[in-house]
């Protein structure tokens, strides 16, 4: 893959006052071994001061060698420890993963492609995630037990799979189930289904599969809310607000048939009424990269670029996806961009890689981002080559380092409720 557009290096030169521009952080341009240990040490898109959770994984620090190694250095040992281990190491690079990691992966995709291409590479002794915690886990409860999934950062976290954990949806499903009791209706639907998007931990898929619940990705929330709801007359979905909103507003379900459910507060901040009617109860949860798009962004787009398509992520706000021409997964954008006829002009509300990398890949179209301000997935962007060339040296000196093992108490149900989703089919419609 040829790279021409890299948000590491136009970071570096905005910072550097080398180039016009913005990002959302300054601190991004810092080595990462810097940006990992400023208070609170970890952190999610635009928002440096979420909270560090008590359970999260903490990353050591980088051997000397990698802190100060150049890019040239670090570049010959990487390329050096895939020739040395061959099949037996696959590298996966997440689509919102930087360019000077993604250039040394053997798949790129998003989290869920990705796991099923570790799945497949039954050959690999060793799997090395370039993407962030929950997606490792995934690759883990997919892949055979002896393969070692490695993930070179482990301050590389989701903000939003983070903002829902075990107890707090252990401490809702209680409230709910005191509220509406257990017993199915007259046509067998029980009161609620719980679904959860892929970017979660593992113990939320395996919540799922223990009470009678299904995994979604963005690709497929639709067909799985259709399936909950011939189960189950509501649904609790987590962790991402914005998804679960879109997609239910998108089947024809009433807005003010959705609740937020804030874990801070009892009954989610709810009366019981509200939660009798409710068909979607949603997890106070949100992508803090998604969540900076505005409809006035789609405007000023569309004021300065005639014809322009506008195609946002799911994870975006309501306002945002009602006022965008489509909206859809990467999965989505990606094949409308390659689908769509030279001189094309898109606008695209997805994190700043992929768009970047997208730009660079169809020259023959005008493809930019939404948001001009530089703002890449701060999580993801923790892994940088240094930690790439660490993880793969260990490999070729016998060591595992970084590896991300689910135990079997959640990865059994985890599984159930993942081969729930993919057994999930839309509805026939009706003759
Ligand atoms: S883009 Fe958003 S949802 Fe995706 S890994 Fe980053 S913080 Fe998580």
């Amino acid at each position: 893959m040829t790279i021409t557009a890299s948000v590491d290096l136009t970071i570096r030169d905005i910072t550097a006052g080398s180039a016009e521009g913005e990002t959302c952080t300054p601190e991004l341009a810092a080595a990462p071994w810097t940006f990992d240990t400023q208070p609170p040490g970890y952190g999610p898109g635009a928002s440096l001061g979420d909270v560090l959770p008590t359970g999260s994984p903490r990353q050591g620090a980088l051997p000397a060698f990698y802190r100060t190694a150049s890019p040239v250095e670090l570049d010959r040992r990487i390329r050096d420890a895939k020739r040395v281990l061959g099949d037996r190491l696959v590298i996966l690079g997440h689509f919102y993963q930087r360019d000077e990691v993604v250039q040394y992966a053997d798949y790129v995709g998003d989290s869920f492609q990705l796991a099923n291409a570790a799945k497949a590479r039954t050959d690999a002794d060793a799997i090395v995630f370039c993407g962030v915690h929950f997606m490792a886990e995934t690759a883990d409860l997919l892949s055979a037990p002896d393969q070692a999934v490695i993930l070179p950062n482990l301050a590389a976290g989701c903000s939003m799979a983070d903002m829902a954990d075990i107890d707090q949806v252990e401490e809702c499903w209680e409230q709910l189930m005191e509220l509406y009791g257990s017993e199915p209706d007259a046509d067998g639907r029980v009161p609620v289904i719980p679904v959860t998007y892929m970017n979660s931990s593992a113990a939320l898929k395996g919540f799922c599969g223990r009470n009678g619940g299904i995994v979604c990705t963005s690709s497929n929330a639709r067909t799985v809310l259709e399936w909950a709801f011939e189960r189950g007359q509501r649904v609790l979905f987590f962790p991402d607000q914005h998804l679960g909103r879109n997609t239910a507003k998108a089947m024809g379900v009433p807005i003010d048939a959705m609740p937020l459910w804030n874990p801070h507060r009892a009954l989610g901040g709810n009366d019981e009424s509200g939660l009798e009617d409710a068909r979607v109860i949603l997890w106070h949860g949100f992508c803090s990269v998604h969540r900076r798009f505005t409809v006035d962004q789609i405007d000023r787009a569309r004021a300065a670029h005639r014809g322009v398509r506008v195609i946002v992520h799911p994870e975006c706000p309501m306002p945002v996806v009602d006022a965008a021409d489509e909206s859809g997964s990467t999965d989505y954008i990606t094949k409308a961009i390659a689908a769509a006829p030279a001189g094309s002009t898109f606008a695209i509300g997805t994190e700043i890689n992929l768009v970047q990398r997208l730009a660079a890949e169809y020259p023959q179209h005008t493809i930019f981002c939404l948001d001009d301000v530089i703002c890449p997935c701060s999580t993801m962007y923790r892994i940088h080559p240094g930690y790439l060339a660490w993880v793969l040296d260990e490999l070729v000196a016998g060591r595992i380092v970084n590896r991300i093992t689910v135990g079997d108490d959640v990865s059994v149900p985890a599984r159930i409720a993942l081969e729930r989703m993919l057994a999930a089919r839309p509805p026939v419609p009706a003759a």
